[in-house]
């Protein structure tokens, strides 16, 4: 460690063989197995050698968030069940836009690193033979969900840490990551090191690694209507700046979740068959307004059931009556400035026409699914209560007494696909740096439900054995870059000096704007034109910001300002894609509807706000399901971003017999090809 003054500040320099940014799942599982691999190399104190920064060890997805039981996708681990990673990559593959060597290297590294959880602590349910109970998401044969409760994504970061802090690896807490340095260009060109401001004593630190590993999670809050946890702002802007590659940005997946605390409502929630109804802004005016759309109470109560594992938003489940279109419904009434409400001390309540609700009446998957779980009786309270208490519990823990109140609920930003580019060691397109957890691109237009933790763990472990085996546990060297870096240093205390000029602009009414502009035209329901002005305003609002500075009073606000900044690049890199997607003509898949005239009508009651005409979508575009659009930034272009189109990397199908693959990793060959 050492400190200089430059420009009008003392920065304080550390140097780490691998810096990893994030304590969420992905960082934390990357940052105790580079400490085992270390260690196997025989490198005496792996703990002087990585160090884990993080905004706030509490923040992030993976503390904050879950839903009735958060999921965790695997191989199946069913006795008489048999699962092969060429099965599982194939589901990660189905709907397009996915990458067959990662989704292949996902499924294989798939146990290890679920078996690794369990050994650092995580109490994954086993019945009396040891076997780990699985579920079905959707007609998925193999059982591979699994689930260690509502917060298992909290519980797989808590133990990670615990098994961290046995290794003696530091994690440095209130460190805002606010600019990554850069040093040479083309091939030459690496991310030397991350410069954090210290959010309690706003001190300026760099940490300089041979390799950096980036894991600050997603864009959570560019969305207005979100439902990650709050603060989760990711670091996609400074990722873009220093070059890094967006992949998939379109497909940001929505759902229906809780809003006065921010989660998913999804599984038992719906399982457990809650009437669901909505008021005016004040509360008052209750409404079925389901009823309306759905002949039956037996068609409309089954969609609510199917509702809870055919998740999330999916514009290819809204036509004859399917469970997506609550979804849509749900958002109808808001748009008319309606709340929606979850109210689970009555069961579904149907228009006169209807029979009344009676879960004999269910379709079969449904009443078969409740009948098998025993969940009969006679309130939704207590079907959720006899299934899943804790589902429960997280409300009460958090000021909401489902027993007495009904939960507000909305259309909420709840994941990221896309991210940026990685290989299948995941690492990005700059080398020496790896993208890992929900930063990493690696999803396609769908996932399973639970696929994305199970991607943050073997994501974690690709990097590490990249970083040990082919570049070696040293530290780094960068004493012939010193000017380069000094000079970018600068470069950023200038920058924040003008993030405090009296004419800048105020950094919460960017983050209004951008939040504001991304639910409306980059969210779950999109269309051209529309986009094209949304861009051109995101591209306006950034360059202005980099003008005119912010207006921060003092050092606290400066975090803000720094984050409103690489949000609004942030929110421009997203619909760029949008844009570009759209002209490629593409249609609704994923998680996201387009509109057009001559699309699908839904309903004469649905309504397209901006036309205020019947809302229609265009189908999908299947053609589009074999290339990946890539987003790069480039200050020279109109729109500060370029956009390539790739084509899909298969799964390797090569075989070797065991003699030769084994010379191949005892000489590292395998690190190169
Ligand atoms: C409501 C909800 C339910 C979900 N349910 C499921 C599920 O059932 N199954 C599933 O597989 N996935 C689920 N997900 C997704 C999954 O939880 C996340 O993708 C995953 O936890 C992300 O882990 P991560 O480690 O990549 O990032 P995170 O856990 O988000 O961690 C990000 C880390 O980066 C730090 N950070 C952020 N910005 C900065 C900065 N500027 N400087 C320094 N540090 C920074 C944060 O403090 C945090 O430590 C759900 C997500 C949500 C929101």
């Amino acid at each position: 460690m050492e400190t200089k003054q430059i420009a009008n500040k003392e920065v304080t320099f550390h140097h780490y063989n691998t810096v990893i940014v994030g304590s969420g799942a992905a960082g934390m599982n990357c940052a105790v197995h580079l400490s085992e691999f270390m260690q196997r190399k025989g490198i005496a104190h792996p703990q002087d050698r990585i160090v884990v920064i993080t905004a706030g060890l509490g923040l992030g997805a993976s503390r904050m968030s879950g839903s009735d039981k958060q999921t965790y996708y695997k191989m199946g681990t069913s006795p008489d069940v048999a699962d092969s990673a060429e099965e599982f990559a194939k589901s990660l593959t189905a709907a397009g836009c996915c990458h067959g060597d990662t989704a292949l290297v996902e499924a294989i590294g798939s146990l290890r690193e679920f078996y690794h959880l369990v050994q650092v602590g995580v109490a994954f349910p086993t019945d009396t033979s040891g076997t780990f109970i699985g579920y079905k998401t959707d007609h998925d044969p193999y059982e591979r969900a699994t689930s260690a409760g509502p917060k298992t994504s909290k519980f797989m970061s808590e133990s990670l840490q615990k098994q961290l802090e046995r290794y003696g690896v530091r994690t440095i807490d209130n460190q805002e990551a606010a600019h990554l340095l850069t040093t040479g260009s083309g091939g030459d060109k690496r991310i030397a090191g991350v410069v954090t401001i210290d959010k309690k004593n706003f001190a300026i630190n760099v940490y300089l690694g041979e390799n950096i590993v980036l894991a600050a999670g997603g864009p959570g809050e560019l969305y207005k209507t979100t439902v990650y946890p709050k603060g989760q702002l990711g670091i996609h802007g400074l990722a873009f700046k220093a070059g890094l590659i967006g992949v998939n940005l379109t497909e940001s997946q929505f759902g229906l979740a809780s809003i006065k605390f921010r989660w998913n409502v999804s599984g038992t929630y719906m399982q457990a068959l809650p009437r669901i109804f909505s008021t005016d802004a004040d509360g008052k005016d209750e409404k079925e307004f389901l009823t309306d759309f759905f002949p039956t109470m037996s068609k409309m109560a089954t969609n609510i059931f199917l509702k809870g594992y055919q998740w999330p938003f999916d514009p290819q489940k809204i036509e004859n009556l399917q469970s997506s279109l609550i979804d849509v419904l749900v958002f109808n009434e808001t748009q008319k400035g309606r709340r929606v409400y979850m109210d689970f001390l009555h069961n579904p309540v149907g228009s006169e026409s209807m029979d009344e609700f009676n879960i004999d009446d269910l379709e079969p998957e449904a009443k078969g699914y409740l009948q098998k779980a025993g969940a009969l009786q006679k309130t939704p309270i207590e079907r959720l209560a006899y299934m899943n208490t804790p589902a429960i519990e997280i409300y009460t823990e958090n000021g909401i007494d489902l027993y007495s109140e009904p939960l507000e609920i909305a259309v909420c930003a709840q994941h990221n696909n896309g991210g940026f580019a990685v290989d299948k060691w995941w690492q990005s397109n700059i080398p020496h740096t790896f993208i890992i957890g929900e930063m990493a691109g690696t999803h396609g237009v769908k996932r399973p439900g639970g696929s994305a933790l199970n991607a943050g763990q073997t994501g974690g472990l690709r990097a590490t054995e990249y970083i040990v085996n082919a570049y070696g546990c040293e530290l780094p060297d960068y004493s012939s870059k010193k000017s380069d870096i000094e000079k970018q240093l600068s470069g950023f205390i200038d920058r924040l000096d003008s993030c405090k000029s009296t004419s800048g602009l105020a950094a919460e009414e960017v983050l209004e704007e951008v939040r504001n502009r991304m639910t409306a035209s980059g969210g779950h329901i999109r269309e051209l034109n529309d986009a094209q002005k949304a861009l051109g305003q995101a591209v306006e609002l950034y360059k202005n910001i980099r003008q005119k500075g912010f207006n921060a009073k003092d050092d606290s606000a400066l975090i803000t300002a720094i984050q409103a900044e690489h949000l609004a690049l942030t929110s421009v890199a997203y619909l760029k894609a949008v844009v570009e997607l759209l002209k490629q003509g593409s249609g609704s898949r994923g998680s996201h509807l387009i509109l057009a005239k001559d699309g699908i009508g839904i309903h004469p009651d649905v309504i397209d706000k901006a036309t205020d005409k019947p809302l229609k979508f265009k189908p999908e575009n299947p053609s589009l399901r074999n290339s990946i659009l890539q987003v790069q930034y480039d200050e020279s272009s109109p729109d500060l971003f370029r956009c390539e189109t790739i084509p899909l990397r298969p799964a390797p199908k090569e075989r070797k017999a065991f003699e030769p693959a084994w010379k191949d990793y005892r000489e590292g060959k395998i690190y190169s090809s």
